[in-house]
Formats: C-alpha cells, structure tokens, sequence
C-alpha cells in the first residue's frame, strides 16, 4: 500500500509505540484516529498530531464501543485500510508469589485487553476493509498485531503476559488465512525492549543496563524504529501472516 494513502486505527495510540506510528504515519500523509483509554494522552497527542488525527476513548475489551468507534473512525479519515494493535499491559505477578497464586481475574484481565481486545479491534476492522477498492495489488487493507519477545522467552512473573503475546504469535498464520481472500494483510512484531512510558519507572541505570544486554545496536530500542518496521509492512506486499522479532538479537533471561 502507499504509505500516504494509509486510513490507520491505531490502539494504545496516545502513547509510546502507538504514538510513534501515528507520527510516522501523519509525517508521511496518512490519516490516523487513536483508540485509547487514556483521553488526557489522547487529546494531547492529537492536538501535536494536527487535523490528520483523531481521538476515540476506546477500551478495547468493550465489544460495543469498538464497534461505534471503528465507524466513528472510518468516517473522520474517509475510510479504513490499516488496524495497527498496540493497546496493551503488562503488570507482573508469578504463578505463586508473595501475595499466594495467581488469581484467574488477574489472567483474565490480561488476556482480554492484550488478546481479545486486538482480535475484537481487528475483526471489526477487516469488516470495514472488505468493502475497500483494491489498490493495484488487488490489496484492500493490514493488519498489525503487537506481540513481545515474552511470547518466545518470557521471564519470571511474565506468565500471564507470554500467554496473551504467544496467543498473538499464534493467531497471525490463521488470520492472514480468514482474511487473505478479502485481499487483507495480517503482520505481527515482537518487540525486544523499547524506551516507551512503560519503562519510564525505571531508574536510568536500570534502562542503561538493560540496554547493554542487547548484542547489537546495545542499547533500547527506539520507537521511531518500531514505527520505521510498521510502515515497511504496509508498503509491502509480500509480508503477510508471520511474526517477526524486533529485538537486536536479544534473548531475555529468566529474570
Ligand atoms: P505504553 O504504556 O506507552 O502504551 C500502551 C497504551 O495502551 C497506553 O496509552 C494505554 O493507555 C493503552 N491501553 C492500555 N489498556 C488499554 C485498553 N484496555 N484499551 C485501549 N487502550 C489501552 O506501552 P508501549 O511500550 O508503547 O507498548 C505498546 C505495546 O507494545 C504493548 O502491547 C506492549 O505489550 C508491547 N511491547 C512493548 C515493549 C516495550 O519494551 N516497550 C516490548 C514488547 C512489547
């Protein structure tokens, strides 16, 4: 697809990765409308974005509210061709910790925003997709989804986290499938560690730390790089129901 001509929903939008590639996609002519449920980072993000942007709080485990949001969002960019799924969380808690075993709302409330939440944004999206004009390669939208390296080697405390990124991993070959008819991409990266508002907790050491444990570039990744790889999958064609690694070679130790 051109880059320029990219109608984007982009979830977790108003922060971080989802941020990065608003701004990409705003700075190479695209239009972008922000699902989040942060409306202070939202409004912010789209007051600095321009005319381009939109904001729609938007839970993601909220079936309904997805549903009138993705028209909502159809309507303000003039279509829809790209869901790009970046909404997600990642609080820690081991199987049996401190506070006893993991209780099964803890899981739940993990799996429905990371996995549930990116099945529930994309289905309606492509929904809306189907009914697009084919471009010259007989292309009518992609799909993003956002896993992690913890899908592959999750570390202690990550248990609930690595199941809904692995339930990413594995969903991608069977999405591009449902959906390759309808002349629809579906992509997944798993990113290593990135200098998002997620890591903003930690003490610079820390970061500086993690970051030297990457072989190569040793340092966190940035998300202009991450927004960098989104648009290589929209503009091309041939990347289709994989999973890539976005991570200079890291593999995560236990902790
Ligand atoms: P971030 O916290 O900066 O952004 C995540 C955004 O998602 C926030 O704006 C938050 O408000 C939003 N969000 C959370 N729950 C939501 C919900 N129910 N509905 C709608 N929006 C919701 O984090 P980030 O680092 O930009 O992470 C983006 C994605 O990348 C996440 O899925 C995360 O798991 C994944 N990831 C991040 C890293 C990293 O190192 N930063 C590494 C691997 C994977």
């Amino acid at each position: 697809m051109q880059i320029q001509d990219t109608r984007a929903i982009i979830t977790g939008g108003a922060s971080g990765l989802g941020l990065a590639v608003a701004r990409m996609l705003v700075a190479a002519g695209g239009k972008v409308a922000l699902f989040d449920v942060n409306d202070a980072a939202g409004v912010d993000a789209v007051r600095t974005l321009g005319s381009a942007a939109s904001f729609h709080k938007v839970d993601v485990t909220s079936e309904p509210t997805v549903i009138a949001a993705v028209a909502a969002a159809a309507a303000a960019m003039g279509g829809l061709n790209a869901a790009i799924n970046c909404a997600g969380i990642g609080p820690p808690r081991k199987l049996v910790g401190k506070d006893g075993p993991l209780p099964a709302e803890s899981v739940r409330r993990v799996i429905e925003i990371n996995l549930v939440g990116t099945l529930v944004v994309s289905a309606q999206a492509a929904a809306l997709m189907q009914r697009n004009t084919p471009n010259a390669h007989g292309e009518r939208g992609v799909i993003v989804m956002t896993a992690s390296v913890a899908a592959f080697d999750g570390q202690i405390g990550q248990v609930s986290y690595s199941a809904s990124k692995g339930g990413l991993v594995g969903m991608t070959l069977p999405m591009a499938r449902d959906v390759a008819s309808l002349g629809i991409r579906v992509m997944t990266i798993a990113p290593g560690i990135f200098e998002t508002p997620l890591l903003a907790a930690l003490p610079e050491d820390a970061k500086a730390s993690l970051g030297r444990q990457v072989p190569f570039p040793p340092r966190l990744g940035q998300p202009d790089e991450f927004a960098l790889f989104v648009r290589q999958i929209i503009e091309n064609p041939m990347l289709n129901g994989e999973t890539v690694r976005l991570d200079g070679a890291i593999r995560m130790a236990p902790r």
